[in-house]
C-alpha cells in the first residue's frame, strides 16, 4: 500500500476519519458512521466523490474478505494529494479514501477503568472527527504513564469528554451527558445509549457537569465504538461510582442484544 507523500493528511492532518466495529461480518451502526463521516467532511468542506451508499457498499464488501468475523474497521478521507499549501488545492484534486480492517478481540466492557483529569486544551472543533488528534494523543499517553485508562478533559470548570471516548454519569437514576456542541465529538455510542435510556424509561439530561459532580456520581461510564461500556471505579486516585450496577447492566444488555450476542 502506498500513501502519496503529498497527501494533505500526511503533512497537515487535513482530513477526517471513522472507526466502526464489525461483529459476525456485519458493520455495527454503519449508517451512523456514514452520516457522521459525511457531516465531518462537509464541515471541513472536503468534497466526497461518492455517495454514502457507495462507501457503505465498499466497506461492507471489504469486511467479508478478512478471516476474522470480529473486526475493527477504520477509514479516513483526506483533502487529496497536492504540494503543501494552506489553501485548498484547485479543481481536479479529489479526496483520498483509505480503509483498513483488522481482527478485534471482541466486545470490550470493563468495571475497572481508572481516570485522571486534565485541562482540555483542544480547539473548538471537537465535533468534527478530524485527523488532528495531538492533544488527544498527549492526553492518552499521560493517562497510560500513570497506570490509567482514560483522561477526563475539563474546560472552563466543566467536563467535556475523554481523549478517545465520551464520558457520562448516572446520578439518582438519571443519565447525564454533555450536550452536543463544538466541545465534544458526537459519539455514536453516546447516541445509542440515549436511545436505549428512552426505551428503558431512564431519564436523560444533556448538560455539562463538573468534576465535583463526577466524584459523587453513582456511576461513571466511558464510551466509544471500540470500548462501548467502560465503568470507572477511580478518578484521580479516589474511588468513584459503582453504585448502580443494575442500570449499567440494562444498558449493556441493550448493546449485546443489538449486536446479536
Ligand atoms: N470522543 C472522542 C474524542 C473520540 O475520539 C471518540 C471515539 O473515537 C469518542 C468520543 C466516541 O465516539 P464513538 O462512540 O462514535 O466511537
Amino acid at each position: 500500500m502506498m500513501i502519496p507523500a503529498n497527501d494533505r493528511g500526511f503533512y497537515f492532518g487535513d482530513g477526517i476519519y471513522e472507526a466502526a466495529m464489525v461483529f459476525d461480518y456485519k458493520i455495527y451502526a454503519l449508517q451512523d458512521h456514514l452520516d457522521r463521516m459525511f457531516n465531518s467532511a462537509a464541515m471541513l468542506r472536503i468534497e466526497l466523490p461518492y455517495t454514502k451508499e457507495e462507501v457503505g457498499a465498499l466497506l461492507t464488501d471489504l469486511v467479508q474478505k478478512l478471516e476474522s468475523s470480529c473486526q475493527f474497521l477504520y477509514w479516513q478521507v483526506t483533502r487529496g494529494t497536492s504540494p503543501r499549501n494552506h489553501m485548498f488545492p484547485g479543481e481536479g484534486v479529489s479526496s483520498n479514501l483509505y480503509v483498513y480492517s483488522k481482527p478485534w478481540k471482541g466486545v470490550q466492557m470493563s468495571d475497572e477503568y481508572r481516570l485522571i483529569s486534565i485541562p482540555d486544551t483542544r480547539f473548538y472543533h471537537c465535533n468534527i472527527k478530524t485527523l488532528n488528534l495531538i492533544p488527544n494523543v498527549m492526553a492518552a499517553q499521560q493517562a497510560s504513564e500513570v497506570g490509567c485508562n482514560e483522561t477526563v478533559c475539563v474546560r472552563d470548570g466543566y467536563v467535556t469528554e475523554c481523549s478517545h471516548s465520551n464520558i457520562s454519569m448516572v446520578k439518582d437514576g438519571v443519565f447525564i451527558t454533555h450536550p452536543l456542541d463544538d466541545l465534544i465529538l458526537p459519539g455514536n455510542e453516546r447516541k445509542h445509549i440515549i436511545r436505549w435510556c428512552g426505551e428503558l424509561g431512564i431519564p436523560v439530561e444533556e448538560r455539562a457537569f463538573t468534576l465535583e459532580e463526577l466524584y459523587t456520581a453513582d456511576e461513571i461510564l466511558v464510551t466509544s465504538t471500540s470500548h462501548p461500556s467502560m465503568r470507572a471505579m477511580e478518578l484521580n486516585q479516589k474511588a468513584v461510582g459503582m453504585k448502580n450496577p443494575e442500570l449499567i447492566q440494562k444498558l449493556r444488555d441493550k448493546y449485546l442484544n443489538e449486536i446479536g450476542k
